[in-house]
């Protein structure tokens, strides 16, 4: 008897047309240019002469309901009705009314939020979980953003940079985030520590083995107890056995620092992808304010606002200069730590571009 198929459910994303603002809806793919008429403010033009207004404001990533109603009522009372979120948790509301520009920037204003983010300005930090929850992180990433961001709220607010600036946060060293013209990612520098007997309870030991990207983990028995070792001179402090096997510490107060990262790219209309360099690492994990990552993202930050051409992007910027001269003009040091020797990728890594199944 044939079996009836059962329907699939639909858990994906929702459709966001239904919850654009009407002006965009009618002119999906029709906009004939866009123009900046002051920081935080975008309008789109159509070609059948339709505007429409978009106010940006930087929120927090992690948003508490309170916040977001806050940010709602502000949208319902001085927009109209419509917002949307950017993927560097910007908050945007849409206006087809100029006359509701100022209004709606003097409520966000008034109740505490900046508006900005738009066009040649330092852009909302993105980032990823952090402490509040993901199950492996090595700092908060919340908290960096939260004092880097008060730092950097004039360059938020302003168009002084030559180009859009984009920065982003990584609290571990494998996953989520990490790409940007300046990254600030976790760096772990030692080995994980292994605690011997929770080991054979709670990880499934052939995939801790699998998991290591330099294939430094092997099985082993420890007082008699099946267990797992690692060839410290192998591994690369990378972190990524310590998700699935939580007894493989990699976290540690002193050895976990922050690096930073420069000059990533992605491809577009006219450039080539970009990847990120290592620029300034060891930095200390320093919670709550992070004040040595925050000097060293103002020190990059300043030597570009004042060194790079109108329209270089940070990796733009670099290229034309040399990397020698942008560690002569931002004074960081170059340290043994810069030079990738690690040869193990050779053998161990997949570099080619090759599809192999
Ligand atoms: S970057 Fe790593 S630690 Fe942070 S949220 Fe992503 S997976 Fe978790
Ligand atoms: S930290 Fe990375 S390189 Fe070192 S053992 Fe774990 S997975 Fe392997």
């Amino acid at each position: 008897m044939a079996h009836e198929m059962r329907t699939p459910i639909e858990s994906g994303c929702p459709d966001g047309f239904q919850y654009m603002h009407p002006v965009m809806r009618k002119n999906y793919g029709q906009w004939a240019y866009h123009e900046d008429p002051q920081p935080g403010v975008l309008l789109h033009v159509s070609h059948n002469g339709d505007k429409i207004w978009t106010v940006r404001a930087g929120t927090q990533r992690i948003l508490d309901l309170f916040t977001l109603r806050k940010l709602c009522d502000i949208g319902d009372t001085y927009g109209e009705g419509y917002i949307h979120f950017t993927i560097r948790s910007n908050i945007e509301y849409q206006v087809a009314d100029e006359a509701k520009v100022q209004p709606l920037i003097k409520a966000l204003t008034d109740a505490g939020f900046v508006v900005g983010g738009t066009r040649n300005s330092v852009a909302m930090l993105s980032h990823t979980q952090g402490w509040l929850h993901c199950d492996i992180p090595g700092t908060d990433a919340s908290g960096v953003v939260k004092s880097m961001m008060d730092e950097l709220i004039d360059e938020f607010k302003g168009w002084n940079m030559p180009n859009r600036v984009h920065m982003t946060t990584s609290c571990c060293q494998i996953n989520c985030g990490g790409q940007g013209d300046i990254a600030i990612n976790v760096q772990h520098t030692k080995p994980p520590k292994i605690n011997h007997d929770l080991v054979s309870n709670v990880c499934e030991r052939p995939s801790v083995v699998a998991r290591c990207p330099v294939a430094a983990i092997r099985p082993a028995l420890v007082n008699g107890k099946p267990s797992l070792e690692v060839d410290e001179k192998k591994c690369i402090c990378c972190g990524a056995c310590y998700p699935p096997c939580p007894p493989m510490q990699i976290n540690d107060a002193e050895h976990s620092k922050l690096s930073i990262w420069v000059g990533g790219n992605h491809s577009n209309a006219r450039g080539k992808p970009t990847f990120q360099k290592l620029v300034a690492s060891g930095i200390p994990n320093n919670p709550p304010r992070w004040p040595e990552a925050t000097a060293v993202v103002k020190k990059i930050l300043k030597t570009y606002k004042e060194d790079a051409k109108d329209w270089e992007r940070i990796n733009d910027w670099i290229e034309r200069i040399g990397w020698p001269r942008f560690f002569e003009k931002t004074g960081l040091p170059f340290t043994k730590y810069h030079i990738d020797n690690w040869r193990g990728a050779r053998a161990s890594l997949n570099a080619s571009t090759h599809i192999r199944f």
